[in-house]
């Protein structure tokens, strides 16, 4: 199993990929929720849009401004959370982001849990 934080101070290939060229950039026109949060250790400001089709996410996209990590956490989220529904976006977990993308340095754990926390400000927004 691929491990969530590691005690490294590079970035894995998976992560660099993500940070080169980050999935789902840009906001939504007619969005159903859209959560923010800031990360004032890093300063990372992110924006999370999202679009469901019933019950479950047809479009997930981010606008960012921050580090490596948070660009690859939001990226990373935004493939993981289409086709889920509300009650699936609320289990997903900073180590699910971590190990989707193949692990982050574990000091940049807070990355990952901006993340989470972004998602589930737009649930909020959503309900
Ligand atoms: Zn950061």
């Amino acid at each position: 199993m691929t491990p969530a934080f590691v005690d490294a101070h590079h970035y894995s290939e998976t992560v660099l990929g993500h940070i080169a060229e980050p999935h789902n950039v840009g906001a939504i026109e007619r969005p159903d929720a859209v959560g923010r949060g800031t990360n004032p250790s890093c300063g990372d400001e992110v924006t999370l849009y999202l679009r469901f089709e019933g019950e479950r996410v047809a479009e997930a996209k981010m606008e960012i401004l921050g580090c490596g990590a948070i660009t690859a956490s939001m990226s990373a989220l935004t493939d993981m959370a289409g086709g889920k529904t509300a009650e699936e976006l609320m289990a997903i977990t900073p180590e699910q982001i971590a190990e989707h993308l193949g692990g982050l340095p574990r000091h940049k754990r807070h990355c990952a849990q901006l993340a989470q926390r972004v998602l589930r400000d737009a649930l909020k927004d959503r309900a």
